[in-house]
This record gives structure tokens, C-alpha cells and sequence, in this order.
């Protein structure tokens, strides 16, 4: 029987190549998203994905959004917790309001989706959870100091989760995509991103898919292995001990 993913902002970006990837591999997939109820349907209508909306910053619309998608596709095997924001702006500019908006949609969400999905996950002795970080959670950015530290606090978490889940057929893993070219690096000003891709080994931009294709190996059978870690996936941009 085909397997449930449930990914979080899984209309847009490397959220939406993330849902169409589960899908073309025989996934059941609902795609949460926030508000942007235009490009959620068009989401659904390209792709045939069942698409759900709620704010994964708040604990209680999780618990009812969990319960929608249980009802419609059967518990969830595989959580991407892909949903985020970016609030930049340099700390002695930063408001609490900046503060507070990444951390509950970058950091409290983890905590809000994991929890209504793991007693479930549990019971059935299998589970993957698959947390999208970021380069700059790795190794700081200016501007960032919301966004790194949200992005760093998923790793702690993931890390702390997989030695409480590892008994249970239970992986939860890290994801930490490199300047990726998405909606939210094409908002980065023409000559801040030209420095940014002369800073890339590689010398380009990652492609969503590429990231899409690491949370389908992390989800698989075969990761069985792999809990607790952080996959980097930057064009060498910034290589994590
Ligand atoms: P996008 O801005 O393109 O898409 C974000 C998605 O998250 C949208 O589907 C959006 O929904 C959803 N979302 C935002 N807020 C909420 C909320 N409160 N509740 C539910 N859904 C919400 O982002 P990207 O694809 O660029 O980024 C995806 C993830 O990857 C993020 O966690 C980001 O931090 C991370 N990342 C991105 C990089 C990049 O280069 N793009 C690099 C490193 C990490 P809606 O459409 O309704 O707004």
C-alpha cells in the first residue's frame, strides 16, 4: 500500500518539488501550505496533489490539519517539515516581531507537526521525518540572526529526536540546502545574489529537485540507517565538519 507524506509549504518552491517528487514515487501526498491560496491551486490543478492550508506556527491548527489529512490519505509515514520564512534584518535593526515570526514558523513548527504525527508514528513502528534547515543555520549569516538561530535549533532538534525515535523504525534527519533558486532567493537583490553564486564552487544555484531528491532517499527503505544527521546539499559553498 502506497506510503502517506505530509510536507509543509509543499505548494511552493523546494516544498512543491519535494511533493511532486513522493508523488512520481508511488506517495500518497498532502501539501500543506500557509495562505497563498493561488498558487496552491494551481498547485493542485497541475499536479493532482491534495492541498491543505493552515499555519504550522500555530500547535492547534497542526493538530486539526494532521487530523484532515490522516482522514483524507491514512496516517502520516513521512513528515517534511519544509515550511519557512526569512525576516532579515540586521540585529540592532530587528524587531521583536521579526524574532518571533521566523522562530514559529521556522523552529516552534517543528515541535507543532512532530508531535501530532509521532504517537502514530510510534504505534506503527515506522516513521521519517525530514527537516529542511539551511546553509545559514550552518555557519551564521548576517541579517540572519532569526533565521540561523531558528535554522540551527532544527538540527539540535532533529538530533535529540532520532536517539528518542531510533528503537522505533523512526529516522528524523536534517536537510541543509545551499542558495536554492526559489521565490525567496530570486526576492534577493540582483548584485547580492551575483556575490552570493561567485561564492559557490559550483557555480550556480541548486536546483529544488536536487533537494527533493535527497528527502525521497532520507524517506526510502534504503536510509534505514540514517538517523540524527545533517545532509548538506551546497555546491561546496560551506563544507560542515
Ligand atoms: P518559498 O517561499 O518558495 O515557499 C515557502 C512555502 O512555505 C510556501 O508553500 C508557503 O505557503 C509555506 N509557508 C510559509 N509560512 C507558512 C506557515 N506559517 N504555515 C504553513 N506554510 C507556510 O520557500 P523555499 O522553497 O525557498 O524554502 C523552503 C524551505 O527551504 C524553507 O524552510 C527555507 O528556509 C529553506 N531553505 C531555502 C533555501 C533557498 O535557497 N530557497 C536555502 C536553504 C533553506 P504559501 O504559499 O501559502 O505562502
Amino acid at each position: 500500500m502506497s506510503k502517506v507524506a505530509l510536507v509543509t509549504g509543499g505548494t511552493r518552491g523546494i516544498g512543491a518539488a519535494i511533493s511532486i517528487a513522493f508523488k512520481n514515487a508511488g506517495y500518497k501526498v498532502a501539501a500543506n501550505y500557509g495562505g497563498n491560496d493561488d498558487a496552491a491551486q494551481k498547485f493542485k490543478a497541475e499536479h493532482g496533489i491534495a492541498v491543505f492550508k493552515w499555519d504550522v506556527g500555530d500547535f492547534e491548527a497542526c493538530a486539526a490539519g494532521v487530523k484532515d489529512v490522516t482522514g483524507a490519505l491514512g496516517p502520516v509515514d513521512v513528515l517534511v517539515n519544509n515550511a519557512g520564512i526569512t525576516r532579515d534584518a540586521m540585529l540592532h535593526k530587528m524587531t521583536p516581531e521579526h524574532w518571533r515570526e521566523v522562530m514559529r514558523v521556522d523552529l516552534d513548527s517543528l515541535f507543532n507537526m512532530s508531535r501530532h504525527v509521532i504517537d502514530s508514528m510510534r504505534e506503527r513502528n515506522f516513521g521519517r521525518i525530514v527537516n529542511i534547515s539551511s546553509i545559514n543555520g550552518q555557519k551564521g549569516q548576517m541579517g540572519q540572526t532569526n533565521y540561523s538561530a531558528a535554522k540551527a535549533g532544527i538540527i539540535g532538534f532533529t538530533k535529540a529526536l532520532a536517539h528518542e525515535t531510533a528503537k522505533k523504525g523512526i529516522t528524523v534527519n536534517v536537510i541543509a540546502p545551499g542558495y536554492i533558486d526559489t521565490e525567496m532567493v530570486q526576492a534577493v537583490p540582483e548584485k547580492v545574489l551575483e556575490a552570493i553564486i561567485a561564492t559557490i564552487p559550483v557555480g550556480r544555484l541548486g536546483k529544488a529537485d536536487e533537494i527533493a531528491k535527497m528527502a525521497l532517499f532520507l524517506a526510502g527503505d534504503d536510509a534505514a540507517f540514517i538517523t540524527g544527521a545533517t545532509m548538506t546539499v551546497n555546491g561546496a559553498q560551506h563544507i560542515a565538519g
